[in-house]
């Protein structure tokens, strides 16, 4: 099957043809749908559907068929269901994060879109995706092909129409303040606790008074529970600390995720981080079923919709529209690394105002990205900060590369470490000299700390770097833990 999926994508470019050839034709098959009736003539169709695109594309019938515009490669087979372009945890071999064995679907889909484009077509490769529509699961494509043919527009015309009188966002608050400022930007990303008592939550923030532009607090990272990202942003907020509330799509759908945006807002949470989720796989909970109903795509564009517009996904007004700044994730490290800037591009179209990498160990990498990202101007879209941040040693680097998703660090950097006497100076050298290195490069707005329960240590590389100093009097500002 698998052979065969890829057998297809290799001849996108004259699958593409057939199916604008058919498309094109549809319309005259009304009329007999017409007189058949809809749901006989979906009898008919379905099974031979079901035959034809299982054999040919390992087809799931999710009823909105858009392997057109995904280079014949079905994002259904995607494990988290990424209509929008790859996750951040494609593995270097391009394996899939969650299935290691199989090619990144995305990287499929990619190669397909190529071909097709090689012959001068316009495969609708950068076009936003609406989420799965779950009401039309096993519906043939097909039918609704013929039907949509007699009426103006495909489905996602229609939906990407859906985009007008989005209104100009006004500032949201302190952090969008510092991102539209000329001064260097920093973040530090702080995990909740496993606790129903938030005082260590905000002893650990408090590391940071005067120090960080935001405080990341993150949703279940690693697919590990933690109190909820939005409940201690809210924490966070309510002691007077700037909060960025991660907002994963691996747990919660879009009935739960917009309840939580609209909560968090209620509670003084402005910033949102909308990111798709690591597999749960390797977090305490392997048992849990993964809800995927969204990607990071869909998400930003869903909240962008109800802090812009004042709607839900539905369609549905919002009495009062929430605030909301919103960011999302880049990965310029793992592949596909020439396309990584395409998907930042489809973030910012969906509404990302902010951008925070995954950790950068390779420095070359991230200037190759950022000389793309000035090429097409995303740096002038959005604000983009460079995830930087240290270990104790080789061995725990070695562990973070090895076992956590989209960590990329190159053997070089690897072999000094393991060479110095003190490797945790090292390493927290090495840091320094990125955090500088990576500020030196056009487009870069900042850094974003990260590092689990790390607190002292980072807040030390934040001073140490020059990029703030301890602020004694905000810190006495803010209320005690
Ligand atoms: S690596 Fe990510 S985007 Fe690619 S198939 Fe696997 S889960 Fe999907």
């Amino acid at each position: 099957m698998l052979a065969l999926r890829r057998w297809s994508v290799r001849r996108a470019h004259a699958l593409w043809q057939f199916w604008r050839t058919l498309a094109g034709r549809a319309p005259r098959f009304a009329p007999l749908v017409h007189r058949v009736g809809r749901a006989p003539s979906e009898s008919l169709l379905r099974p031979l559907e079901r035959a034809a695109k299982g054999l040919f594309f390992d087809c799931r019938m999710c009823g909105q068929c858009v392997l057109s515009s995904t280079g014949m490669a079905c994002p259904m087979n995607c494990p988290k269901r990424m209509r929008n372009g790859p996750c951040g945890g494609v593995r270097e071999d391009g394996g899939c994060e969650v299935k290691p064995t199989m090619r990144c679907v995305w990287l499929e889909a990619l190669d397909g879109q190529k071909a097709i484009a090689s012959g001068g077509n316009d495969a609708a490769a950068t076009r936003i995706l609406p989420p799965l529509d779950h009401s039309r699961r096993e519906s043939s494509t097909w039918l609704q092909a013929i039907c949509d043919a007699s009426s103006p527009g495909t489905p996602q015309e229609r939906a990407s129409s859906t985009q007008q009188g989005i209104h100009e966002p006004v500032a949201t608050g302190d952090f969008e303040e510092a991102c539209r400022s000329k001064r260097i930007v920093v973040t530090v990303e702080v995990a909740p606790p496993d606790s129903g008592d938030p005082a260590a939550l905000v002893r650990r923030a408090a590391h940071f008074d005067g120090l960080v532009d935001a405080i990341n607090i993150t949703d279940g990272a690693g697919g590990n529970c933690h109190m909820s990202s939005a409940a201690a942003a809210a924490v966070l907020a309510a002691n007077g600390r700037t909060p960025v509330c991660q907002v994963a799509c691996r747990d919660r759908n879009r009935i739960a995720i917009q309840g939580d945006l609209l909560g968090a807002a209620a509670l003084g949470v402005r910033n949102v981080l909308c990111l798709t989720g690591d597999d749960v796989s390797r977090g305490d909970h392997p048992q849990a079923r993964p809800v995927f109903d969204l990607d990071a795509v869909s998400l930003l564009d869903i909240a962008r919709n109800m802090s812009e517009r004042g709607e839900f996904a539905s369609g549905r007004r919002i009495e009062a529209m929430p605030r909301l700044f919103l960011g999302a994730t880049a990965n310029p490290f793992v592949p596909p690394y020439r396309d990584r800037v395409s998907n930042l591009e489809k973030k910012i179209d969906a509404g990302a105002r902010f951008v925070q990498t995954q950790f950068c160990f390779d420095v070359a990498a991230l200037a190759d990205f950022m000389r793309e990202v000035r090429a097409r101007e995303l740096h002038r879209r959005c604000t983009i900060l460079v995830g930087v941040g240290t270990l104790a040693s080789a061995r725990a680097l070695r562990w973070m590369a090895a076992n956590v998703p989209g960590v990329h660090v190159p053997e070089p950097l690897l072999h000094r470490i393991e060479g110095a006497a003190d490797q945790k100076t090292e390493a927290r050298r090495i840091c320094l000299e990125t955090i500088e290195a990576v500020l030196d490069i056009d487009g870069v707005r900042g850094v974003h700390l990260m590092g689990h329960r790390n607190e002292e240590v980072l807040a030390g590389i934040i001073v140490a770097s020059g990029l703030r100093e301890r602020s004694p009097a905000r810190a006495a500002s803010l209320k005690p833990a």
